[in-house]
């Protein structure tokens, strides 16, 4: 079985539709997706329909949670919070309770998938070295755990350190971002996960970013959100 997964589109429907492309003509079984389908970026609507119609399983990120009128924006970033007033603005009653709805984890006997970590999911901790991860393990009981939330795509495997082929002891594998990578990569990222060979592989995908951009200024978004997009930081 082949899963790709998405993460942290964050209302960027260039490099949602993009990376699509490439999934579609990839040979795998299904879709996943692991929150903050909205916030930052200018279609946040349009990311909604695209995740709904196609039937794309997704968890609830923060930004999803702020934009459905879940929790107040008090802990997000001036950038942050401008993303969520948009999105507010912007979406429509049904995307609104399309969010609303989404669980804060998926699980399958072998996997977990969830937006941020594994432990009190509802937190939103962000898992950013691997003593942040670590301390999550015994929190799951699954052999893997898919995150998303840093927007840094990485693997952290106690036994196997960063090696694709993950030990089936514990992982957890952060995918990247599709809308707003801060690796230092512009180009959106998926991860693809074979559950036969136990292995993950990260893909980059060159979008549209300039229209991506533009789209940001024109909405009265802050500058910034638009020109991290050129650089991926
Ligand atoms: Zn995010």
């Amino acid at each position: 079985m082949k899963t790709a997964i998405i993460s942290d589109i964050h209302s960027n429907l260039e490099a949602l539709t993009a990376v699509l492309s490439v999934i579609d003509a990839l040979p795998h079984d299904e879709i996943v997706c692991l929150g903050d389908i909205v916030g930052y970026g200018a279609n946040p609507d349009e990311c909604v329909d695209v995740i709904r119609e196609r039937k794309i399983p997704a968890v609830m990120g923060n930004h999803d949670k702020a934009a459905a009128g879940l929790i107040e924006t008090d802990d997000f970033s001036q950038m942050a919070k401008a993303g969520i007033a948009w999105s507010k603005k912007s979406l429509k009653g049904e995307s609104l309770a399309f969010l609303k709805a989404l669980p804060l984890i998926m699980e399958t006997p072998d996997i977990l998938y969830v937006h941020s970590s594994p432990d009190n999911p509802g937190d939103f901790r962000y898992l950013i070295y691997p003593s942040d991860a670590f301390v999550s393990y015994d929190s799951f009981s699954q052999k893997v755990c898919f995150v998303g939330h840093t927007h840094r795509p990485v693997i952290f495997d106690p036994l196997s350190g960063e090696s694709a082929v993950l030990t089936r002891e514990k992982s957890i594998v952060n995918v990247g971002s599709v809308g707003q990578p801060r690796d230092g990569d512009w180009r959106a990222c998926f991860a693809l996960f074979d559950s036969e060979r136990w292995s993950v592989e990260f893909f980059r995908v060159e979008y549209d970013n300039e229209t991506a951009r533009r789209k940001i200024l024109e909405a009265g978004l802050p500058q910034r959100l638009g020109d991290r997009l050129l650089v991926g930081v």
